[in-house]
């Protein structure tokens, strides 16, 4: 932290300053220019906070020169995590494909998708048995119903099952069922379900709100790693802008700018965020290119029976094409699809 003194601050006000920093256990350092007085502060910065420094005489302005989150962030962890899901890495050196159902619907096609998933290349199922749908008349998942058939199609698949959380209540039984806990674009700021996915035990892939701030984002990723979770993977799933083409606009530039502020992996949602089937490949290959550890695909076998996003649903031929680019593209940039 900076504390900047105005152009008329005497020596006094100075003084004043650095003695309240070190009353809080701090010190200061103190640099005079021509024009303005600089103090810097080294020390605990919640502490520096509750000081009211800008409200002393002479005070021009404070400014925090760290980051607000630290646990997730890069300056205090410079290496990248590879997270492990039931022995799945998502990090640094490999592509991870992730696929399966937007929704658990039936055992048959759960069965259906994540056979689909693994002939794609994807060597995690995704699947959600606790839908969060903005309208309450539609399909909200077979609940813990959802869970047992996901955990019998990882046992005749050999996939690790990802799958939401919406409910702090909920974390426990979820737990106990899945490999990757997710925590969806709409309760990114849920505190209380952030701290209990962060007691879970479990790792987490952690939605972007849909109008977060990659800090914002950050922050809520903190609170699970306050609980002693660091096992988070970061997902870019899209975020609404004035664009009503797609359903939300993919944020690429997430891919380099949140690795480069935070340890963490980031994984691309093409679905969610394109909407569009025809969209899901072209942006795969742009998160690809763009550095994404993983990305997270809807796949489904009658897109057109679908309870839940159908329209982005991959299918047929444009799996394939997914097939291929994850396998062509990963060596482009380093790195090699997990098998
Ligand atoms: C999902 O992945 O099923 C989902 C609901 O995504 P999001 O939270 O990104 O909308
Ligand atoms: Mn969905």
């Amino acid at each position: 932290m900076v504390v900047v003194m105005r152009p008329e601050a005497t020596a006094e006000d100075v003084d004043a300053v650095v003695a309240r920093v070190e009353s809080a256990g701090g010190s200061a350092f103190i640099s005079r220019g021509v024009q303005r007085t600089i103090v810097g502060l080294v020390g605990d910065i919640a502490a520096f906070q509750s000081l009211n420094l800008r409200t002393m005489p002479g005070v021009g302005e404070v400014v925090r020169v760290s980051k607000p989150y630290k646990l997730v962030s890069r300056e205090h962890h410079p290496e990248a995590t590879t997270v492990q899901v039931a022995g799945v890495p998502i990090g640094p050196d490999t592509f991870t494909l992730i696929a399966g159902p937007c929704a658990v619907e039936t055992p048959e096609q759960t069965l259906a998708a994540a056979l689909m998933a693994k002939g794609a290349g994807a060597t995690l199922l995704r699947g959600g048995a606790y839908k969060p749908r903005t309208s309450p008349y539609a399909f909200q998942g077979l609940g813990e119903k959802g869970l047992r058939i996901l955990a019998e199609v990882r046992e005749e698949t050999g996939l690790p099952v990802v799958t939401e959380v919406v409910d702090a209540a909920d974390v426990p039984l979820v737990a106990e069922w899945a490999d990757m806990l997710q925590v969806g674009t709409r309760n990114m700021q849920n505190f209380a379900l952030l701290q209990a996915v962060g007691s879970a035990g479990k790792p987490v892939m952690l939605k972007r709100g849909m109008t977060a701030t990659y800090e914002e984002w950050l922050m809520a990723a903190e609170y699970i790693a306050q609980r002693g979770n660091l096992d988070i993977v970061l997902c870019e799933r899209g975020v609404r802008t004035f664009e009503t083409a797609t359903r939300n606009t993919l944020d690429i530039a997430a891919v380099p700018m949140v690795h480069s502020l935070s340890h963490l992996p980031v994984v691309v949602d093409p679905s969610h965020s394109g909407g569009k089937r025809d969209l899901v490949v072209p942006l795969s290959r742009a998160a690809i290119a763009a550095g994404a550890d993983a990305i997270i695909v809807d796949v489904h076998p009658d897109p057109q029976a679908a309870l839940c996003d159908g329209p982005q649903a991959l299918f047929g031929e444009d799996l394939t094409e997914l097939a291929k680019a994850c396998v062509d593209l990963p060596p482009l940039v380093g790195r090699r699809l997990v098998s």
